[in-house]
Order: C-alpha cells, then structure tokens, then sequence
C-alpha cells in the first residue's frame, strides 16, 4: 500500500485554477522531489497534502485513511511540514519551538516528560540549532530560524516529511548537511520525504523520483534521469539548460545558459565545451 495516495485533485482560489487533474502515489521511503515554476502549484499541493487546503475535487489519503475529517492532532502524528513562509513565531525561543513538535505526541493531560526532551534534544542535536536553544525566534537570521523548523519537524517524529523550499535560506554548508540528514533518515529510518525545491540539481543528486508542476499539472514524473532532461525543462521552464552527466554519480545536471547563448549551447552538444 503506497503511504500517500493523491487522487483526481482540483484546487482553485477563487477565480485561479491552482492545481487540476492531480494524481500520483508515493511508497513508504521514498524521497520525491517537486520542481516547477513559481505560480505552477508546488506550495498548493504540499499545502492539500497535508490537509490545510481542502481541494474542490478529489482527495488525499495517508496509510489508507482519508485526510479529510482528520483531526489536525492525528494528520500532525503522521505528517509535518517546514513551510516555505515562517509563520509568526518571533517571540518564542528556539527550544520552545522545537518542544512544539512534540504536541501532537503529548496524552492527556499535555506536560512533556524525559522522552519529549530527549527527542527534542536529538532534533536540535541534528540541525545543528542546540547553540540555539535560548536564543528567541526572531534573533535568528533566516538560515537558523529555517533549520529550528526543521528540528521541530523532526521533534514531531512523522512518517512522511513535507518540505517546502527547505534550502531557501541555508548557506551551503547546511544545504549540504540537511539533504544529507534527510537522505539518511530517509534511508535508515524509512522516513517519506517530499521536498519542494527550486534547486534542480540536488533534487537530481537526492530523489528516487521528481515531479515536475507546470501551471498546476503533472507535467513529467519518474526518475532524475527521464524528468530532468532539456525538452521537459524547456517546455516547463522556457529557458534552456544544459543538461549532461554529473561525473560524480552520473545522475543529471543542469546547467543555465540563457536563450540569447543558444549557438554555444548547440555547439556543447557537438562536443565542444560552453563558453559562458
Ligand atoms: P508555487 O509554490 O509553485 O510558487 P503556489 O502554489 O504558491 O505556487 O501558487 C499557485 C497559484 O496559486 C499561483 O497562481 C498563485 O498566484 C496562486 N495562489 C497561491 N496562494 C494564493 C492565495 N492565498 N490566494 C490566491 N491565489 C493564490
Ligand atoms: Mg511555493
């Protein structure tokens, strides 16, 4: 049984068609990645996914159950989500932030015990933020107040991961480190993740599989390899790239040339090497 299963989705706000026609399934442990332009649906969908956004037309499922009707308690159990905007957090400390990750853990009568801290205290230990701990939200610069909302997610101990722009504010040293723990929870653990990223390349270089949105569709889904190619980015993106072999791993690779270079870019393919 795949642990996501999104079906027939439509979604409009208002007068705008965000989403239409969405349909696909992911398995337990997989790593998704979803590309597209700005505007083509990707905050949406993650946003339906996660059950915040009711869709017009069809539906979302976790583990087999419908997320409509779901209460917020039990879909935050099975699914947390780093959202692309922070939302108004400032006046908490970092601690406090992540120790909300474990709300929707806590029984009745709501007070965190040592294992609460505990696995507070791994989430911050493996983003790097327990240097944090005290500081408030909103001392933070943007790259720390992002990887405090990734401990909390992490805190929140969820089967599937929602990330939305994860890097946007990372340096590339903590890029580098949290794809690499993802990919390794991912792995070790069985952790689903699904990450919307503008950065084609590390979701060739991390996902089993990438969704590429245009305009609210499915526009390509499958491995880096059969997504990430020139005639799909160029229809989605109408920009062209080029696209070869990262020597490392042989997965692919893009590289931005801009239309105005397209006779180098011609010339790349016959051989010779881009001049930029
Ligand atoms: P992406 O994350 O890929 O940039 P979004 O999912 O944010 O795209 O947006 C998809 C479309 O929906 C865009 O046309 C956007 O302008 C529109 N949209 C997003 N949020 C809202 C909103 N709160 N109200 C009205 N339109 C919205
Ligand atoms: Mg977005």
């Amino acid at each position: 049984m795949p642990i996501i299963k999104v079906a027939n989705i439509d979604f409009r706000y208002k007068d705008i068609r965000a989403l239409r026609e969405i349909s696909f399934q992911v398995r337990r442990g997989e790593f998704l990645g979803i590309i597209g332009p700005n505007g083509s649906g990707k905050t949406t969908l993650i946003r339906v996914i996660d059950g915040i956004l009711v869709p017009e037309k069809g539906g979302v499922s976790i583990s087999g159950s419908a997320i409509r009707g779901m209460r917020r308690r039990d879909v935050a159990r099975l699914v947390a989500v780093v959202p692309q905007d922070f939302p108004m957090i400032f006046s908490f400390r970092a601690r406090e932030i992540v120790m909300m990750g474990r709300s929707p853990h806590l029984g009745m009568l709501r007070f965190e015990g040592e294992s609460d801290l505990e696995i507070t205290r791994r989430a911050m230990e493996m983003t790097d933020t327990l240097p944090l701990a005290d500081r408030s939200m909103d001392s933070l610069s943007g790259g720390e107040r992002q990887r405090v909302l990734i401990a909390r997610a992490l805190a929140q101990e969820p089967e599937v991961v929602l990330l939305d722009e994860p890097t946007a504010f990372l340096d590339i040293k903590h890029q580098m480190e949290f794809f690499g723990l993802m990919k390794r929870l991912n792995r070790e653990k069985g952790l689903t993740v699904i990450a919307v990223t503008h950065d084609i390349n590390l979701a060739a270089a991390y996902c089993d599989r990438v969704m590429l949105l245009k305009e609210g569709r499915i526009h390509s889904l499958g491995a880096p390899g059969e997504v990430i190619t020139k005639s799909n980015i160029r229809e989605v993106y109408e920009t062209d790239v080029l696209v070869d072999a990262n020597p490392l791993n042989g997965l692919p690779r893009i590289t931005l040339l801009g239309s105005t270079l397209s006779g180098q870019e011609s010339r790349s393919e016959a051989g010779a090497a881009p001049q930029l």
